[in-house]
C-alpha cells in the first residue's frame, strides 16, 4: 500500500493473490528467497503518454493513455485495452497483474499486460471515436508487435475500436501482423472470440456443477452488465436451458419474471452492440421492471454471474445472494467482487468461480487467433469451440488440482492463484535474478 499509494484496485488485486501465495511460498522456499511474488506485482514497465484529438466541433482534446506490461515470463504481454472515463493508472495496473496469473492458467505461452484510455467514448460520433484511435495508437505502436505485446479489446474497445487502431498501426509500421486480437473475420480475426468470454463462463460454470452432479437446466441465473461478455454468457445459459432473470448497465438492472429467451436477447444485441442504446428501453419493449440505480444482487436465484465491472457486486449484495442461497456466482467481469464480497462466498463454502479462471476464455481465443494468425490460418467455429472448451475444462480442473481441501470442497480463488503462480514463478526461476 505504501508503494502504491492511491491504487486501491491494484492494491486489492495483489492482496487477493497474496494471500494465497504466501502460505503456499512458506512451503516452497525457493519462490520466496526468489521474491517473485514481489516481482510480479511490480509491473516490467508502463508507458503513460498524451493522446490528443480533435472533436466534430474543432476543439482540441487531451486525454491520457496507457499500457502497463506487468509479466513477459511466459510469453509476449497480452490483454485489452479499455476507453472508459473510469481509467486510472491503479485500474490498468490490477487488470495487467491478474492478466498475467489468467494467461498463464490458460496453458499457451501468453505473458500479462493491460491498457487504455481515460477517453470516454459514449456518446462520441464514428468519427471523432476514429480520430481518437488513430492518434492513440500513433505513441502505442512503439511499443507493441506480435512478439513483444499484443493488445485486445475490453470495456469502451470492441471491434469498431480495433478497426481503427489495427489500421493506424499498419499505416504506421507498413506491416500487416497479428499485433491486435479481436479483429474482424475479414482480416485476420478469430471465429468465436466475441463469444468467447460469455461462453467460457458458462463452460467453467457446468464444470463446476458436473462436479456436484447438478447441472443448467432449469436453473434460474442473474446477469450484470450487458455488453459483450454479459450477453454472451446469457446467449449459453439460455441454450443450456437456464432461466436467465437479469441484465444490467450503468444506469441500472432489468427483471424479466419470464425470462429473457433467445428473441428478446437478441433484440438487446442490436440495442447494446449496433444502437448503443440503454437497457431501460427493455422494460418498454417487454414486460419487465427496472430497477434505476440498483444491481440485481437481491433478485432470487441459483447462479449470478457478474459480467460488467469491477467491485460490482459489494457485501450486501453477497449477503442477498447468500440469504436466497444462491448455489454459484461465476465472475464474468475482472474482480467484481469486492474482497468483503469475495470473503463471503468463500467463507460460506457455495461454488465461486473467480475471474482469472472463469473469464480466461476470451483471451484463450486470443491466443488461438495469434496462432492462426501467424501459421495464416483459419479454423473453424465447431473447431474453436471444443478447444475452447477443453481449455475451460483444463482450467477447472487446475483449480481443483491447487484448490481442492482435505474434505473435499473445492476453493477456486485458491486453485486458481496458485495454479496461475507456479507456472510463472518457474519461468522466473529459470531466467534468474533479472
Ligand atoms: P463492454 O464494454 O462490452 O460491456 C460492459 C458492460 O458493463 C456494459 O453493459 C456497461 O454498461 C456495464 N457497466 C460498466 N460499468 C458499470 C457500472 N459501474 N455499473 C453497472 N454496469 C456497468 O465490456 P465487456 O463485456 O467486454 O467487459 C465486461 C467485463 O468483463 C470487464 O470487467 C472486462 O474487463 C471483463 N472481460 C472482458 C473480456 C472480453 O473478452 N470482452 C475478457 C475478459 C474479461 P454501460 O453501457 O452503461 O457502460
Amino acid at each position: 500500500r505504501k508503494r502504491n499509494p492511491g491504487q486501491d484496485e491494484f492494491v486489492q488485486a495483489v492482496e487477493d493473490v497474496a494471500q494465497d501465495i504466501l502460505p503456499f511460498v512458506a512451503d516452497h522456499p525457493e519462490y520466496h528467497e526468489a521474491e517473485i511474488l514481489r516481482r510480479i506485482a511490480e509491473p516490467d514497465r508502463i508507458v503513460s503518454f498524451r493522446v490528443c484529438w480533435e472533436d466534430d466541433d474543432g476543439n482540441v482534446r487531451v486525454e491520457r493513455g496507457w499500457r502497463v506490461q506487468n509479466n513477459n515470463a511466459v510469453g509476449p504481454y497480452k490483454g485489452g485495452l479499455r476507453f472508459s472515463d473510469s481509467v486510472t493508472e491503479s485500474v490498468l495496473k490490477f487488470l495487467a497483474f491478474e492478466q498475467t496469473f489468467k494467461n498463464s492458467l490458460t496453458g499457451l505461452p501468453m505473458g500479462g499486460g493491460k491498457g487504455g484510455s481515460n477517453f470516454n467514448p459514449k456518446g462520441k460520433s464514428d468519427r471523432e471515436v476514429m480520430r481518437f484511435c488513430q492518434s492513440f495508437m500513433s505513441e502505442l505502436f512503439r511499443h507493441i508487435g506480435p512478439d513483444t505485446d499484443v493488445p485486445a479489446g475490453d470495456i469502451g474497445v470492441g471491434a469498431r475500436e480495433i478497426g481503427y487502431l489495427f489500421g493506424q498501426y499498419k499505416k504506421l509500421t507498413g506491416r500487416w501482423e497479428g499485433v491486435l486480437t479481436g479483429k474482424a473475420s475479414e482480416y485476420g480475426g478469430s471465429k468465436l472470440r466475441t463469444e468467447a468470454t460469455g461462453y467460457g463462463v458458462v463452460y467453467f460454470l457446468r464444470e463446476m456443477l458436473g462436479a456436484r452432479d447438478e447441472g443448467l437446466e432449469g436453473k434460474s441465473a442473474v446477469v450484470s452488465g450487458s455488453g459483450n461478455v454479459a450477453l454472451h454468457a446469457a446467449e449459453k445459459l439460455i441454450a443450456e436451458g437456464a432461466k436467465v432473470l437479469t441484465l444490467s448497465d450503468s444506469d441500472g438492472f432489468i427483471h424479466d419474471k419470464d425470462g429473457i429467451d433467445e428473441e428478446k436477447l437478441e433484440w438487446v444485441k442490436t440495442l447494446k452492440l449496433e444502437k448503443r442504446g440503454r437497457i431501460a428501453d427493455y422494460a418498454d419493449e417487454f414486460d419487465a421492471e427496472f430497477h434505476e440505480g440498483k444491481a440485481p444482487w437481491d433478485v432470487d436465484c441459483d447462479i449470478a454471474l457478474p459480467c460488467a465491472t469491477q467491485n460490482e457486486l459489494d457485501e450486501d449484495g453477497a449477503k442477498a445472494l447468500l440469504d436466497n442461497d444462491v448455489l454459484a456466482v461465476v465472475e464474468g467481469a475482472n474482480m467484481p467482487s469486492t474482497a468483503d464480497a469475495s470473503k463471503a462466498f468463500r467463507k460460506a463454502g457455495i461454488l465461486f468461480g473467480p475471474a482469472k479462471a472463469a473469464n480466461a476464455g476470451g483471451v484463450a481465443v486470443s491466443g488461438l487467433e495469434m496462432s492462426q494468425n501467424s501459421s495464416r490460418v483459419s479454423w473453424e467455429h465447431d473447431k474453436l469451440d471444443r478447444m475452447l472448451t477443453e481449455l475451460m475444462q483444463d482450467i477447472h480442473g487446475k483449480c481443483v488440482e491447487e484448490g481442492e481441501g482435505e474434505d473435499g470442497h473445492v476453493d477456486y480463488v485458491r486453485g486458481a492463484n496458485i495454479a496461475g503462480f507456479r507456472k510463472v514463478a518457474d519461468a522466473m526461476l529459470a531466467f534468474g535474478v533479472v
